[in-house]
């Protein structure tokens, strides 16, 4: 028998792209992916990122290995972007570049696996992004659910998030989205924020921050990195993965960085040993291109700031898309509250609809997205978004 005869079957990846490839009418719309469009729908490379990257290309720089954290000088700026220049967490930071958001994850499940003092145990929201449970389990730790969502307000369960943060055993370690939920769209106000910092510091429990959209939410880098900064001034020494997927649409460049707030200098060192063991055996060292390219825009003053506007450009047209999308569907007539599409925030929208309406979009209006009613507002245009509302407006009324 071959010696791979028993390997299972498994399920497949869940993938709206192919049966929207596959479906023949011209005006079909998908809103199942995780990336910006512009609004002609097409894939979006910043100008600042195709400036940077001819820049990288002309200087001629050699391929050598960077160091097993990456490059220095873009870890330097990553880092004060998340955390602010003025931060007390930078000269006790220890950070190392990732392969983007989900890299810095996996380091980091892989630290709390080995050296988490607490239960192996991490609290994510219910729901979260699907491949967060995924990628604790394969690091070793166990995964528990807190609420999050409330479906019938289509909002934050405030109420039944703080209950969970104080039943869970103190010195719990529990993750947060910084901004942006995903898939919600849902996030904490910065009221609500301080209450839940205050909650988490009752128990002494750990935060583990994933930014994967800083500035992609709100348009403002400061803002979206409130809650990550929050907790670090009020004294949490916080563990952050971020992406700059999203924000710099470096998607498949794979760049991100994995950090933990340390006590002090001297436990920064012991830190930032034990990262460095992690990471050696996973892949030795990251890839150079995306980091030249994001050290470049956050190193060069007038790239940094053409690049602050393009971050808004984005943000801005989802948050106008939002309101396109719900202005069209009062126009229409329907009676439903669509307020919750305008407050949500970041590159998804949870419609409310159910998983039979969503089936329903996609076989009688060719609008494709997950059966769980979220919808990637990056996938709406101006030239859509009529017969998007038109489609909701059918299946739901
Ligand atoms: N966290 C969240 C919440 C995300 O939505 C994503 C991307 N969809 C990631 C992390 C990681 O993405 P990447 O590995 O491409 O940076």
């Amino acid at each position: 028998a071959s010696t791979w005869a028993n390997v299972p079957q498994g399920p497949p990846d869940v993938c709206i792209t192919e049966a929207f490839k596959a479906d023949k009418f011209p005006q079909k719309i998908n809103l199942g992916v995780g990336a910006y469009r512009d609004d002609q729908g097409k894939p979006y490379v910043l100008p600042s990122v195709l400036k940077a990257e001819s820049a990288v290309i002309a200087a001629l720089m050699n391929k050598e290995y960077a160091g097993i954290t990456g490059v220095p000088e873009f870890t330097k700026a990553a880092a004060i972007l998340a955390y602010g220049a003025d931060s007390s967490a930078l000269d006790r930071l220890a950070i190392t570049q990732s392969i983007s958001g989900t890299g810095a994850l996996r380091i980091g499940g892989a630290f709390l696996a080995r050296f988490f003092p607490g239960a192996k145990t991490i609290y994510i929201p219910q729901p979260s992004w699907a491949n967060h449970a995924a990628v604790f389990k394969d690091a070793g730790l166990t995964v528990e659910k807190y609420a999050y969502y409330n479906k019938d307000t289509i909002g934050l369960d405030f109420e039944g998030m703080l209950a969970d943060i104080n039943a869970a055993p103190n010195g719990s370690a529990f993750l947060f989205h910084a901004c942006a939920h995903n898939p919600t769209g849902v996030d904490p106000t910065p009221d609500q924020w301080r209450q839940i910092e205050a909650a988490v510091k009752a128990k002494g429990h750990f935060s583990f921050f994933d930014m994967a959209y800083q500035g992609f939410a709100s348009g403002d880098i400061h803002q979206d990195a409130f809650a990550v900064r929050h907790f670090v001034a009020q004294g949490h020494n916080v563990a952050l993965a971020q992406s700059f997927a999203k924000n710099m649409g470096l998607y498949g460049e794979r760049i991100g960085a994995f950090s933990l707030v340390c006590a002090d200098k001297a436990e920064q060192k012991r830190v930032d040993s034990q990262v460095k063991i992690i990471v050696r055996p996973l892949y030795s060292n990251p890839p150079i291109h995306g980091a030249r390219i994001a050290s470049l825009i956050l190193n060069t003053p007038a790239l940094y700031e053409e690049w602050l506007l393009e971050v808004k450009e984005m943000a801005d047209r989802i948050i106008t898309m939002r309101a396109a999308l719900k202005a069209n569907l009062e126009k229409l007539g329907s009676k439903h509250d669509w307020s919750h599409i305008t407050s949500q925030i970041g590159m998804f929208a949870y419609t409310g609809l159910t998983p039979e309406q969503m089936d329903q979009l996609a076989k009688e209006h060719s609008v494709y997205a997950t059966r769980d009613g979220r919808i990637s507002v990056a996938g709406i245009t101006s030239e859509n978004v009529g017969r998007l509302a038109e489609a909701i407006f059918k299946v739901k009324g």
